[in-house]
């Protein structure tokens, strides 16, 4: 592929996401106007194009903080959400007012990540996205934090934003930033900066060494989760623009396929529910299996079966997510298993024939059935 062709992808994107970082949002924790003006106008220009935008907005919490009087955001993760509960309302109402001006509605979306983890709920919530968009309305999505904690929250919008592009079948990310882009080194004060990388074709470890070092600039996920974000929209088969929202109609250059940031080629589409699984679900156990199983999982497609595990972590239940990995350590798979964990470690190591004698009854030969388990290199 040509990097023309490559940029073709921006143009012919249909539904795009769009994450903005609270650093281009404000500034000392106050909110800038005139930005969300540009958003919202870029934004409707999109939609009369054509094209579907749901909006993954950060600003919540440097907003908040701002409004409260505090001179930073806060060291608790209770001040945290605190201080986002009450920055919510000043974002949301500011992109009203922006987007009404534009005669567009807009649509708040507070998502969860154990919300999103329930399968029914991750529909639910892809069924009110994509209404919102036929009605033309722009969902504004951000992180719950008034129920977020420590261990269950996405953390980052770029994460979120990445899980977003699953839930609506999305052919383009577009995360703005406050850098131009993903540099060959990661710029380091008082050093001219190594050249941007136009194109990404795959992240190796060479890119995610390109991504190692200060944060400082990179808003709150730094490029590690903005690399995270770009290989998860890839196995969702969406391509991502990382690029820099300072320039006031960087949006409609991205859609008309202007080489503007760096761009990340799409990689091979999981199907959405294995997506999800791989992507979206918390584990919540791990299965160590033997060369023989990792063989017959990963090269043949097979299921996992009890014969090949070797040890069991965590405490799971039936249709819980897990991680398979092999006795190096190496995570290989994510699946939902058939029996909780105190049920694999019974009959771990066992031909699946025992398992009825074993356990008392059997839901099935296979621990995670092919369908249910996903590779995760691709
Ligand atoms: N949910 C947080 C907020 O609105 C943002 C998380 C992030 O910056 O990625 O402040």
């Amino acid at each position: 592929m040509t990097r023309n062709q490559a940029r073709d992808i921006q143009k012919s994107a249909r539904r795009i996401v769009v994450k903005v970082g609270s650093s281009t949002l404000t500034r000392e924790g106050k909110l800038r106007p005139r930005k969300f003006s540009d958003l919202a106008r870029s934004i409707s220009t999109l939609i009369d194009n054509g094209r579907q935008v749901v909006l993954v907005s950060s600003g919540a919490i440097a907003v908040g903080s701002h409004r409260l009087g505090w001179a930073d955001p806060g060291h608790s993760i209770r001040q945290k959400q605190a201080a986002a509960a009450v920055g919510q309302i000043g974002l949301v109402e500011l992109y009203q007012r922006r987007f009404a001006n534009c005669g567009r509605h807009v649509a708040q979306v507070l998502l969860t990540r154990p919300g999103l983890d329930d399968r029914e709920r991750f529909l639910n919530a892809r069924h009110t996205l994509t209404e919102l968009l036929r009605l033309g309305v722009v969902p504004i999505v951000n992180e719950n934090d008034t129920v977020a904690t420590e261990e269950i929250r996405f953390g980052d919008n770029d994460n979120l934003s990445a899980t977003i592009v699953n839930l609506i079948g999305a052919e383009l990310l577009i995360i703005l930033t406050d850098v131009d882009g993903l540099h060959a080194e990661c710029p380091r004060p008082g050093q001219p900066k190594a050249p941007l990388i136009d194109l990404v074709e795959k992240i190796t470890p060479k890119i995610e060494r390109a991504a190692q070092g200060s944060d400082s600039d990179f808003g709150r996920g730094g490029m590690i989760t903005k690399l995270q974000a770009a290989r998860s929209a890839a196995r969702s088969g969406a391509a991502t623009v990382l690029c820099n929202g300072r320039y006031a109609d960087v949006l409609e250059r991205v859609a008309s396929g202007e080489a503007v940031g760096t761009l990340f080629l799409p990689g091979e589409r999981l199907a959405s529910r294995k997506h999800w699984l791989a992507f979206t679900t918390r584990t919540r156990g791990e299965l160590v299996i033997d060369e023989g199983a990792s063989r017959a999982i990963e090269k043949r497609g097979r299921s996992l079966l009890p014969a090949g595990i070797i040890n069991v972590r965590g405490s799971f239940g039936i249709g819980d997510s897990v991680t398979c990995l092999d006795s190096a350590g190496r995570e290989l798979a994510r699946g939902l298993v058939s029996y909780a964990a105190a049920e694999v470690t019974r009959i771990m190591g066992r031909p699946t024939g025992e398992i009825q004698r074993v356990l008392g009854y059997s839901n099935g030969d296979e621990v995670i059935h092919r369908d249910d388990l996903v590779l995760l290199d691709d």
